[in-house]
């Protein structure tokens, strides 16, 4: 517990925030939000101890919250902060012509920042994920020197899902993909990345737990996935895993086992609850594949798997999930992450609901609850923390405070809708974590950013420094991701 929670006396601090305009509740009754108007929220220390109509009882802290709305703190379960921002300016519109439009395997490996700079990365990605309303971060990486020492400082909760591969992809001519797979070296790495897991979880703070998880289904044998998904059971976690994410991947499984991804992950038996998918949106009827021989999204339906789904940065290239309520509705568990950056939660709000409408043409094939809901607590159900991602007695005090008083957020009929379609990140005022605030008026509270986009920058100038070595083509930046318009020398 934060000492800021605690008064003078050592006691636990209350908090309540009387008559809100709106919040955003959790109903027992229905599983699901509900809107409440003019009501009252307290909590004492982390937790929340009132959500409702008139808080009876006395409060050291008394704020009003005539003017605002809360709402639950988001839970981004799939990102990779430590290098994505790293990328801005370079990677929006880039894909390979010749390998199904993915960035994954001829420009990753180029555009890399390195180990170097992911302290840099991740502390600014937090703070824009903070500012964005996330209080919940799942951090897909491998495991690096001081991890935890990342997150210390910035107040958000994480979880810290160690990766582990037998080796890395790359390409020598832009239309083929080879592994250079080091089985061994991958069952090594497994061991580690559940050691480091378990390290993290250690943590005294409680806003750290660590997971593992295969990274993804190309790079990994099949004693490695069912040797995590067997260790994560024993633990109560699930595994995360990248698959079904490009055409090259969805192809290569075919080749090397005559199965598509889902009915190979479904073969080795590591199809089921305790599996979150990465991306999931190649299966075999997604109809931009035109492959009918198959029934993976039934197999995925009785398996019971689940799914983390982050649309916008496959919306850069093209490419969809078939479609956010067609999955939803059949009863998977679709739980959504930013992947990249902007490391904005409210704008893959927005992706998720309007890419899924055009995908299926239809109005009604995203709708904005369901990506809501995503975003908070069936995200929370997805990492097994039922105590997030609602606003609701004994559940942690991770929550938003959006300000009403700005322009975008009115006419307020709907301030989900105002926020997810109008506002965005601008209206976020204030946000708490485990009781604890973390942002105030729009700025972090406890670190902050200047040095940190420094060394991305610089981070930045090294890549394109030296990308044309790692090109397959030996081409410099300008050629493999040409500026939007060109610089005019004088
Ligand atoms: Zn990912």
């Amino acid at each position: 517990m934060g000492q800021d929670m605690n008064n003078d006396q050592g006691q636990v601090t209350t908090t309540v925030i009387r008559n809100c305009d709106w919040i955003v509740a959790w109903d027992a009754a229905t599983s699901s939000h509900v809107y409440l108007e003019n009501a009252d929220f307290a909590f004492a220390g982390n937790e929340i101890i009132h959500v409702g109509p008139g808080y009876p009882g006395t409060a050291e802290v008394e704020q009003d919250g005539r003017g605002v709305m809360l709402m639950p703190g988001f839970v981004n379960i799939h990102s990779h902060p430590g290098h994505e921002p790293g990328w801005k300016g370079m990677l929006e519109e880039l894909g390979s012509r010749r390998l199904g439009q993915s960035s994954l395997y001829e420009f990753m490996p180029v555009f890399n920042i390195g180990p170097k700079y992911a302290r840099h990365a991740c502390r600014v990605a937090i703070s824009e994920l903070l500012r964005s309303g996330v209080t919940t971060i799942c951090d897909l990486a491998a495991p690096r020197e001081d991890w935890v020492g990342d997150y210390e400082p910035t107040g958000i909760r994480a979880v810290l899902w160690a990766m582990h591969r037998s080796g890395a992809w790359r390409t020598r001519n832009g239309h083929s993909v080879e592994y250079d797979l080091d089985t061994e070296r991958g069952d090594r790495l497994m061991l580690e990345a559940i050691k480091v897991a378990d390290d993290a979880s250690k943590h005294p703070s409680g806003l750290i737990s660590g997971y593992f998880g295969p990274a993804q289904i190309d790079t990994c044998t099949e004693g490695q996935i069912m040797g995590a998904l067997e260790a994560a059971r024993e633990r109560g976690q699930p595994i995360q895993i990248h698959a079904a994410q490009s055409i090259v991947e969805f192809q290569e499984i075919v080749r090397r086992t005559g199965c598509t991804p889902i009915e190979w992950l479904e073969k080795i038996g590591a199809l089921g609850p305790d599996t979150v998918i990465g991306h999931c949106i190649f299966l075999n009827d997604h109809p931009w594949l035109h492959w009918p021989q198959g029934n993976d999204f039934q197999r995925l339906v009785e398996s019971g798997a689940q799914v983390a789904h982050c649309p916008v940065v496959f919306a850069r290239r093209g490419i969809a999930l078939n479609t956010l309520a067609r999955y939803v509705d059949a009863g998977i568990p679709v739980g959504i992450g930013t992947d990249s950056f902007p490391h904005n939660m409210l704008d893959e709000l927005r992706m998720a609901c309007y890419a899924g409408r055009i995908v299926a043409g239809s109005f009604t094939a995203a709708p904005t609850s369901y990506a809501f809901s995503a975003a908070t607590h069936v995200g929370a159900d997805i990492i097994r923390r039922p105590d997030l991602g609602r606003l609701a007695v004994g559940c942690k005090a991770d929550f938003s405070i959006v300000d009403m008083g700005n322009p975008y957020m009115q006419p307020d009929y709907d301030p989900i809708r105002s926020i997810v379609y109008s506002a965005n990140d601008r209206a976020i005022r204030d946000v708490y974590v485990d009781g604890r605030q973390v942002v105030a008026n729009g700025q972090l509270l406890h670190f902050d950013i200047g040095n940190d986009i420094e060394m991305l920058r610089q981070g930045q100038r090294d890549v394109i420094k030296t990308a044309a070595e790692r090109d397959w083509a030996g081409r410099q930046i300008e050629e493999l991701t040409p500026r939007v318009y060109a610089i005019k020398k004088s």
